[in-house]
């Protein structure tokens, strides 16, 4: 069992340096929590001060409603995993997953039970004997999850842990962390700077910016509801198409107009801004590269453009294009819906005409960039 309660934490480094302001989180037992956020955002500070690394500025950090901001690393019962394995080069692979054990004098058939049953969750039975230097980067990054693993932590922070990992071998060990998960049940708290991990690992994503919160949700909530600009962009790949345009109420109906295009809000969206009492304004309007599609030339619905790139990637096309004021957009079309003539037109120069899906348009303030749903 194990919860942690981040309430009003700050950290500044040096007289001014503020790398965390105001960060509060409810962290329930056993849950998957994700922080993630470009880098030098305050995100490993963050999971520093959870495990005793770094001084607390300001607020408490609590565990199983304990306050540990006074408690050196060793006793906060906490394992973690960082980017750079930092494996003992000397020692093998069970002699690595054994050091924390051997360190708390637990007794020889403890340790080489806890080592053993580790290793074969983590599929690393048959390089116990091995030295780190005979092991691939995936393995290694296995025995410092194992390393972890032995001293049954109430919470398990992982920094980073796949980012020294080449593409394939990152996304092998994201599965593998996810079934990990289900293995070991325990809560994990998990830095990332890749939004792809964070959408696929976290129970609940913490998104920060300069220091601070912007939005705490499920991978769902943020993607179909960001609170701001900021999120919006940071979540989704390729990101968000965003541009400055007008939403228009007529009667009880609300409209965009981008690039001379009417297009109607539809379905939640449009009952959500009646249910607000929106009113016409300036927006900025945010349109997923995958809530295009094509429409007819001349329709009212239809903005035009002209192909710059076509990206094939298989099973769909990423369409870079702009507008008819230089607009750039980028625009995914499954390769599946459309019709080899349609495929062979769509090339470099060629003119395009979109709309986009009125049900999951969002709309942002222009000043303060905030989602005028939210
Ligand atoms: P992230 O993990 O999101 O990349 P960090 O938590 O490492 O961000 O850093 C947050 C901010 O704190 C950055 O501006 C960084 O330069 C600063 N910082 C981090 N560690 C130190 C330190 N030891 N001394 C001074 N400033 C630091």
């Amino acid at each position: 069992m194990a919860s942690v309660k981040l309430t009003n934490v700050k950290k500044i480094y040096g007289k001014n340096t503020l790398a965390v302001d105001n960060f509060n989180l409810d962290i329930a037992d056993k849950e998957f929590i994700v922080f993630v956020g470009p880098s030098g955002c305050g995100k490993s500070t963050t999971l520093r001060m959870i495990a005793g690394l770094e001084d607390i500025s300001g607020g408490t950090v609590e565990i199983d409603g304990v306050v540990v901001n006074d408690l050196q690393p060793r006793d906060r019962d906490i394992a973690m995993v960082f980017q750079n394995y930092a494996l003992y080069p000397h020692l093998t692979v069970f002699e690595n997953m054994a050091f924390s054990l051997r360190l708390k004098k637990v007794p020889q058939d403890e340790v080489y039970k806890r080592v053993t049953e580790a290793a074969e969750v983590l599929g690393i039975t048959e390089y116990l004997t091995r030295k780190p230097r005979a092991l691939s980067g995936g393995q290694r990054q296995r025995v410092a999850i194992g390393r972890a693993m032995v001293r049954d932590s109430k919470v398990f922070l992982m920094d980073e842990p796949l980012s020294n990992l080449d593409a394939k071998l990152r996304n092998q060990m994201r599965a593998e962390i996810i079934l990990l998960r289900k293995k070991i049940n325990t809560t994990f708290i998990y830095v990332t700077h890749d939004q792809t991990e964070a959408m696929t690992l976290g129970d609940r994503i913490v998104i920060m910016k300069d220091g601070l919160i912007q939005q705490v949700g499920t991978p769902t909530e943020v993607f179909d509801m960001p609170c701001n600009l900021f999120v919006a962009e940071f979540i989704g790949a390729p990101k968000m198409n965003t541009f400055n345009t007008k939403l228009v109420k007529e009667g009880d109906k609300y409209y965009v107009t981008p690039y001379g295009a009417k297009i109607e809000v539809t379905g939640e969206k449009a009952t959500a801004l009646a249910a607000k009492g929106v009113g016409s304004q300036n927006i900025i309007l945010g349109v997923r590269p995958e809530h295009f599609v094509l429409a007819e030339a001349g329709a009212p619905d239809a903005i035009s453009c002209q192909i710059l790139v076509n990206e094939m990637m298989g099973s769909e096309l990423h369409l870079h294009v702009v507008t008819e004021n230089g607009d750039k957009l980028i625009v995914r079309i499954p390769t599946v819906s459309l019709t080899d003539d349609q495929r062979r037109s769509l090339v470099q120069g060629a003119p395009l005409h979109v709309t986009c899906e009125g049900k999951v348009m969002h709309f942002f303030n222009v000043e303060e960039q905030t989602n005028l749903l939210v």
